[in-house]
This record gives C-alpha cells, sequence and structure tokens, in this order.
C-alpha cells in the first residue's frame, strides 16, 4: 500500500456511498430521481445528497436530472439533426407535461429518458421558485446546444461560449437555486459561470481521447485556435510521432482552463452554508487535481487519466475554506513542479498558478481536515488502527443492533 493515509477516507467515502444509497425517500417521483442521480454521477451524488435542507437538495437533485436528460439527446449521435433540434429548444416546455416521453441515450440514460414522467412530477411538486430557475436555465443551454449543434468550436471564444452554455449555466442556475433558498447572497454571474467553466474545461481536457474515438463520429471540443498550432487534424495528436506537439497542445489547453481558477476560489470564498460549500467546493477541488495530473501527461492522448481513489476520497471529506485552500494550493504547486521552462506558454502558467497560490497563501494556515500530500510515520498508523477498529466495532453494532 503506498498512500496508508488515504484508507480512513476511502471507509468515509464506502459509507458515505452506502449511506446515500439507502437514503431515499419514500415519495416516488424522489425515488427514482435519487436512484437514477445514485447511477449516473456516483461523485454528484454524494455531494448533491449533503445538501441542506430537503427542497433545496430535491431542486438539485431534478435540476441535475432535467440537465442530463437534455444532454442525453443533445450526446445521442443516432438522432436526425431535424428532430433533435425542436426538442432541444423544446426541453424547458417538456419537462412542465408528464406525458413527454422521447425514447434515446444508452443504459442508464436510456431508462431515465424512458421514465422521463418521473423527473417531471418530481419538478412539478417543486416551489415555483425553483421551478422557474430550473425551467429557464433549460431553455438557454438547449437553446445554446442547438446553436452548436452544426458549427465548430474555432476560436477560444466559441469555445468560451460553448462551455458556457453546457456549463456556465448550470452554475448561474445553481447560484440562484442557493439564493433562492434563502442561505446564499446573489452570486455575480461571471463568477458562477467560471465555476462551470472550469470544470467543463478540465473534463474536455481529460476526456480527449475518449471524445476522439467516439463511435459513429468523433466529438472534437478543442478550439482550433489553440490545437492548430500543435496539429493539421484534432485526431492527429494521439498518434506516437506527434507526441512533443500533443504534450504542448495539451498544456496550452490546461494553461487556458487556469484562467478561470481564481474567480472560482472568490465564487467559494462568498458562500455561506458549509453543505453549499462542500457541495460546490468537491468537483472544483477535483478539477485542479485532475489538471495537475494532466499538465504534461502524455497518458491523456493514450488512455484515461484519473485522481487516485484514496485521494477522491480525502478530497470529499473537504469542509472549510481552509480545505479548499489548502487543496488548491499544494495541486496547484504540484502543477507548477512540472512546468518545462522550454515550453512557450510557461510564463503564462507560472502567472495562473501564482495568481492562485497569492489567493491562497494567506488562509493556509487555517484548520484543515485533510492534506493533499501524504504524512506516514507511527503517529499516523496508530491512528489508522484505531480508526479501523472503531470502524469495525461500529459496523457490528449497527448490524446487531
Ligand atoms: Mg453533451
Amino acid at each position: 500500500m503506498k498512500h496508508p493515509d488515504e484508507v480512513p477516507a476511502l471507509v468515509m467515502l464506502k459509507i458515505a456511498a452506502m449511506r446515500a444509497k439507502r437514503a431515499i425517500p419514500k415519495d416516488e417521483n424522489l425515488a427514482f430521481c435519487y436512484k437514477m442521480l445514485n447511477r449516473v454521477s456516483r461523485s454528484f451524488s454524494i455531494v448533491i445528497q449533503q445538501l441542506k435542507p430537503a427542497p433545496l437538495r430535491d431542486a438539485v437533485c431534478v435540476f441535475y436530472l432535467v440537465l442530463r436528460g437534455l444532454d442525453t439527446v443533445e450526446d445521442d449521435m443516432s438522432i436526425p439533426i431535424d428532430i433533435k433540434l425542436p426538442i432541444l429548444k423544446e426541453f424547458h416546455k417538456h419537462i412542465y407535461d408528464p406525458s413527454w416521453k422521447f425514447s434515446c441515450g444508452e443504459k442508464d440514460y436510456k431508462e431515465l429518458m424512458n421514465k422521463f414522467h418521473f423527473v417531471s412530477n418530481a419538478f412539478l411538486a417543486l416551489d415555483k421558485g425553483y421551478q422557474s430557475v430550473i425551467a429557464e436555465m433549460t431553455d438557454r443551454m438547449g437553446a445554446g446546444m442547438s446553436k452548436f449543434i452544426e458549427a465548430e468550436v474555432i476560436t477560444v471564444e466559441d469555445y468560451n461560449e460553448y462551455c458556457h452554455y453546457v456549463a456556465g449555466i448550470v452554475g448561474l442556475g445553481l447560484s440562484r437555486l442557493m439564493h433562492a433558498s434563502g442561505l446564499e447572497g446573489f452570486q455575480p454571474d461571471n463568477l458562477s459561470n467560471s465555476m462551470g467553466l472550469f470544470l467543463q474545461k478540465v473534463n474536455i481536457i481529460r476526456d480527449y481521447l475518449e471524445d476522439i474515438n467516439e463511435i459513429p463520429a468523433p466529438r472534437m471540443f478543442w478550439p482550433r485556435e489553440i490545437w492548430g498550432k500543435y496539429a493539421t487534424r484534432l485526431e492527429d495528436l494521439k498518434h506516437p510521432d506527434n507526441s512533443e506537439n500533443a504534450v504542448k497542445c495539451l498544456n496550452a489547453m490546461i494553461t487556458d482552463a487556469l484562467s478561470h481558477a481564481k474567480d472560482c476560489l472568490q465564487y467559494m470564498e462568498a458562500i455561506r452554508a458549509e453543505s453549499n460549500l462542500r457541495f460546490c467546493a468537491i468537483p472544483q477541488i477535483m478539477a485542479i487535481g485532475t489538471l495537475a495530473e494532466c499538465y504534461n501527461n502524455i497518458q491523456v492522448f493514450r488512455g484515461v487519466v484519473k485522481i487516485r481513489r484514496g485521494l477522491t476520497a480525502k478530497i470529499m471529506q473537504t469542509m472549510t475554506m481552509g480545505d479548499v485552500y489548502g487543496a488548491f494550493f499544494d495541486f496547484s504547486k504540484m502543477l507548477a513542479d512540472k512546468i518545462d521552462d522550454r515550453d512557450e506558454l510557461a510564463a503564462d502558467t507560472r502567472q495562473h498558478i501564482e495568481d492562485i497560490q497569492e489567493a491562497c497563501e494567506s488562509h493556509l494556515l487555517e484548520t484543515r481536515v485533510y492534506s493533499i500530500n501524504q504524512e506516514t510515520g507511527l503517529e499516523y498508523l496508530m491512528f489508522l488502527v484505531i480508526f479501523l477498529l472503531l470502524c469495525f466495532m461500529a459496523y457490528m453494532l449497527y448490524h446487531h443492533w
């Protein structure tokens, strides 16, 4: 075992996942929604399930599934464009109609679409304030997706615009839902947008290979304005002959993504409720961690690059802004250590890292629940043994009670 310090966190994560599975509401519509959420996104499921109070949690769960439905339509390449376009544009109306159905997608997504009436019913049971936020954001996202259905992402401006539609709008919607719950102040749209863009760009970078190998047709989100400097066709970057340029291009994409990190810290700084902070911060920390893994890493073009499960489990323990600053500081340092000064964008990358570290620096003495860097030593092992014993006892008690 290379990272024994991650074991307690893994155990806690397992318990949280088990709890999330059990805490299914009685109402059949919400029950479907939470079960589906568990299946389509394990990590979001855990952070959504810990949201408080229940009405906000339900609204976020329904919002997530509505957008998943919309995205399933967008992603299904077997739907002819003349059928797809009106569905994307009208999706915000369909959610008000439990008799509406459109079969598409695969596996879990197919079931989500076939049983979409559960989502509609759950949506109709939400407060009107939540309903109008979800409907407005679905409208804006559907319209934006339609615009890009046939258009290629050419400039960095296009790239930002596309990411705004598919993710920035999620940020805007979540800010409005949290505000409507009465727990949070109003966050500026540009910061909410950055929260979405940062996550989306990290996914687009990490999923290069999966997207380019998509059948029947490759899916391309990297802007030509960036990759055009390194290849004549985007798919050429995966060929071993082009490794050097591929990594340069990757680093350019990561440098662009890093430009949003400062806004994200500013957004999170303004969050008041702990459960909202956890909900927002965990995906953000995963994102900067993923960038640190991917930077200068040819593996992005060969397979799947992911954060270790144990590290993910630690990140799931995030509680306070102290944890957020600490994690952003550590991951940005990990990334900075990989910068090669011969890289033509090295100075830009370093500038973004400095901005992040500057924002974090004055908070590094705050209490942290965990540290990204490994801690070892006898003290630690003792803690581990006691912790495991406690877990075991709790488990036995729970099952015999
Ligand atoms: Mg999509």
